[in-house]
């Protein structure tokens, strides 16, 4: 037996400390809209007498599972198995409950299996031998397997989903940890049983996972089905990363089936081509676009090469977009660069001139590293005088010769009498935002555009406003480039407003 339905359950893992506690937390967990529940009783202070399971679990307005954890399993219960059982047998008599059982648990004696869940943990990694542990399953009598894995990367991830695709019976299959999320959102679309969530942060039963909020109201969880388009964003870290919610609530405005998730991948280009390589191997996926943020834009390019990317994003040497194709065999990549254009028109628009009217004007860039490199690309193809400023003075000096343009070190920017200062480094970024790379604006300084987002108003920008100079934040060049990956990837206009809607409502 599992449910009764065949639906993906949403189910909110409850981690109360008392049985009042936990009966509370349950009508919570339904009314953010959990569709089951999974009532941890290793989580209770003191452990459940058998006859008193019922009070807790009896009459529920949804499914319920009761795990009771040994802590050889990860859980908390380090008492006597046989009471620890005894609590499990009375709680799969009642109604609409299943039982999570360990692997290690005999079924044989066990009265009811159908309506068992069978588990298996491994907190260290993915097992090398998963395929094994799916047919030891599939061989028992349990109504539905659950397999849960430590992931390394998103492959891993990727490995829990093609348990779903081979599994004879109910599967929950779920790679924990933060580049586990994929396998979290995605059992929906591959008919997992369901789908672990937490309460509230910080009420997590197992790494990676998410929030009922997030699951709902981030990734849309209630229109992903089995034809939903995948999306996603590459990077390390990328728990902060704004973008899984500016393109999923771009995607639902547009009315698309099709979720954005973020993907953590490990520095360097063995972890990013290990991911994309297992990700061109199952088509099923249908992923159609990524985004790709530090510290792997160089390494996208490498990837996808040259020759399938814009002539700027060649120069640059860094793609933040990929466009994944379906028609033919193997699946096509597309590589594009829209920083250079987003910064470009945040700046243009802002001074209500077009792109050709930069020539000429100049411009001073404080900064050498990747958004700075965007820039001055953008600037000297629009034949703008460009000088770039930078702490490390050998990186701004090679980055003017491959653009041939001006180099100074950021100590002498004070005063520089350039047009247009454009701030790239991070000097005055959230959590810092008492710092600012320049003390004295020149009275030549018409315009400063600060790429920083958080915070809206740098001290840069303040500076500038109090001078009378144009300022220009980096909101805009981050709706743009947001924006132009939308419509590359789905032909569409971007709904920005929506766009900037969500950065400013996650900005607060
Ligand atoms: P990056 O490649 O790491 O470059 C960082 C730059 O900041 C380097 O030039 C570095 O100088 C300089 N820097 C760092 N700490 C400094 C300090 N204490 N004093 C002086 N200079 C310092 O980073 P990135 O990707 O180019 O990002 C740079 C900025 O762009 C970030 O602040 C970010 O907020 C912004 N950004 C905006 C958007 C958007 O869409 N609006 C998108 C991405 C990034 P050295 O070479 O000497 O290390």
């Amino acid at each position: 037996m599992t449910f009764g339905d065949r639906t993906t359950y949403l189910i909110c893992s409850l981690t109360s400390p008392t049985l009042e506690a936990m009966r509370a937390d349950l009508s919570a967990a339904v009314s953010r809209g959990a569709t089951a529940v999974e009532c941890r009783l290793d989580y209770l202070r003191d452990i459940p007498a058998a006859d008193s399971i019922g009070r807790l679990l009896g009459n529920l307005p949804v499914p319920v599972i009761a795990t009771f954890r040994p802590a050889r399993e990860g859980g908390h219960y380090t008492g006597d198995e046989k009471r620890r059982l005894d609590v499990l047998r009375q709680a799969a008599r009642l109604p609409r409950v299943m039982v999570d059982l360990e692997m290690d648990v005999p079924l044989e004696c066990w009265p009811s299996p159908d309506k068992v869940i069978l588990s298996h943990h491994n907190f260290q990694q993915r097992p090398a031998d998963l395929d094994q542990i799916l047919r030891r399953l599939a061989a028992t009598p349990a109504a539905v397997h659950k397999i849960a894995f430590a992931a390394a990367g998103p492959e891993d991830a990727l490995a829990a989903l093609d348990l779903l695709r081979a599994a004879s019976k109910p599967t929950l299959a779920l790679a924990m940890g933060e580049a586990g999320i994929l396998s979290r959102v995605l059992a929906k679309k591959f008919g997992a049983f369901g789908t672990f969530c937490a309460m509230s942060k910080g009420r997590e039963t197992a790494p990676g996972q998410l929030t009922v909020n997030d699951m709902l109201h981030l990734y849309n969880w209630d229109s992903i089905d089995a034809h939903t388009a995948v999306y996603g964003v590459i990077g390390c870290p990328i728990a902060h990363s704004m973008s899984p919610a500016v393109h999923n609530a771009a995607l639902a405005e547009a009315g698309l089936n099709a979720v954005y998730l973020p993907l953590r991948i490990e520095k360097g280009p063995e972890p990013f081509n290990r991911f994309m390589d297992e990700l061109l191997r199952r088509p099923w996926l249908d992923v159609r676009g990524l985004s790709v943020t530090i510290p792997h834009k160089e390494n996208a390019l490498a990837y996808v090469q040259p020759p399938h990317c814009d002539d700027l994003a060649r120069k640059i040497g860094a793609i933040n977009t990929i466009t994944l194709s379906r028609e033919g065999t193997p699946m096509t990549l597309r590589g594009d660069n829209t920083d250079y254009a987003a910064a470009i028109d945040a700046l243009c628009d802002g001074m209500q001139i077009r792109r050709e009217d930069l020539a000429g004007r100049s411009a001073a860039v404080l900064g050498a590293g990747g958004v700075a490199r965007a820039i001055v690309a953008g600037l000297t193809r629009y034949r703008a005088k460009v000088t770039v400023f930078n702490r490390t003075q050998a990186r701004a000096e090679s980055l003017a010769r491959e653009f041939e343009c001006e180099a100074a070190p950021l100590d002498e920017v004070a005063g520089v009498e350039d047009e247009i200062i454009i701030n790239c480094t991070s000097l005055g970024m959230h959590p810092r935002q008492d710092d600012s790379p320049l003390l004295a604006l020149s009275p030549a300084t018409r315009v400063v555009f600060d790429t920083i987002y958080n915070p809206l108003e740098t001290r840069l920008l303040r500076q500038a406003r109090r001078a009378g100079c144009l300022t220009v934040s980096g909101l805009e060049m981050f709706v743009n480039q947001a924006a132009a990956q939308f419509e590359l990837w789905t032909r569409q206009p971007a709904p920005r407003d929506v766009m900037r809607q969500t950065i400013l409502q996650r900005l607060g």
